[in-house]
């Protein structure tokens, strides 16, 4: 039931006792209901409301029929992003075959009992719900709660197929990390790889970031010209250098080696190979500086 607070649910339907019934048992459940009398206002809802999990729907629409508004709403959230449940009366058995063929999670029929309902609207819910939260543990890196490398290439692919050439993709190393671990014990390096993680969350909330394994992270700047993130990189750096990580045993500093490319390609793949050849030359130079593909935007 506590849960249910952040949970929207809408009921469409022009029988305004069925509707104002179903919303009102919602309502006692801790549900967020939204009341729409026709496909076009529910669609509306939904552009306006993102904790909507379940959509329940009569068959009967001025603007559509009920199956119809189900196929049209599967173009636009497959049964894993929004529940869909077909309600009506009548006697014809197919009903509840040509609602679930259209794309329906599931149907019930009304006149219907309370006790029935709420179990299918908290099973529907709870399936939307479980399928999030696998997806945010398949997208999150465990110990520091960035995104992972593979939700990573994701992002970052969605996005540049909608950028072109102003873009740049810096891979950031860690120096020394490994005598941390030898040093203090492997718990303090994990204290040490989430302070970094906080870090780059902070000086990078518009960018995407990651962690990509070890004590590497990545950074993919959308829209934003080379020498810029080459500049805001090298920032980056000073205050990593000057950070005191507090460990149980002491208090340490830590620095780190990143390579930037800035190469107008479409390619992920070809960024990051780049990248990683200049943070190569940034560990052969000496650690703890930012070194680019594009030879004029250097840091100073
Ligand atoms: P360099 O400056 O050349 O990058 O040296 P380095 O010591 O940072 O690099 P190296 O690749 O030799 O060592 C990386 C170490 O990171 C080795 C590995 O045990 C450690 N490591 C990888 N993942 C984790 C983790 O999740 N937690 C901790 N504590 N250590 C990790
Ligand atoms: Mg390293
Ligand atoms: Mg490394």
């Amino acid at each position: 039931m506590r849960k249910n607070k952040s949970t929207g649910v809408i009921v469409v339907s022009t029988n305004r006792v069925l509707r104002t019934r179903t919303v009102s048992l919602l309502q006692r459940h801790n549900f967020i209901a939204f009341e729409c009398l026709t496909a076009n206002d529910a669609m509306q809802c939904l552009s306006e409301h993102n904790n909507i999990r379940l959509v329940i729907t009569d068959n009967t629409l001025p603007d559509m029929t009920g199956t119809q508004f189900v196929a049209s709403l599967r173009k636009a959230f497959s049964k894993e992003q929004l529940a869909i449940m077909g309600i009506a009366g009548g006697q014809g058995m197919l009903m509840s075959a040509h609602f679930i063929k259209s794309g329906a999670n599931d149907f019930l029929r009304v006149p219907y009992c309370h006790e029935e309902f709420l179990c299918r609207v908290m099973q529907n819910v709870e399936y939307i719900e479980s399928v999030e939260e696998i997806r945010r543990v398949a997208n999150t890196d465990y110990l520091t709660g960035l995104p992972n490398r593979r939700h990573f290439f994701y992002m970052v692919t969605v996005q540049s197929q909608l950028l072109s050439d102003k873009h740049a993709l810096a891979l950031i190393d860690l120096d020394f990390f490994k005598s941390i671990n030898d040093t203090y014990g492997h718990d303090a390096g994990d204290i040490v790889l989430k302070a970094m993680a906080a870090l780059i969350e902070f000086y990078f909330p518009d960018e995407i970031i990651s962690r990509f394994g070890g004590e590497e992270f990545c950074i993919y700047f959308p829209n934003t010209p080379v020498a810029e993130a080459c500049m805001r990189l090298d920032d980056f750096r000073k205050v990593v250098e000057a950070e005191v990580i507090q460990l149980p045993k002491a208090n340490i500093k830590v620095t780190c080696s990143i390579g930037v490319c800035g190469e107008s390609t479409q390619r992920v793949d070809k960024l990051l190979s780049s990248a990683d050849k200049q943070l190569y030359e940034a560990k052969n130079n000496g650690r703890n500086q930012v070194i680019c593909d594009q030879i004029d935007c250097l840091p100073k």
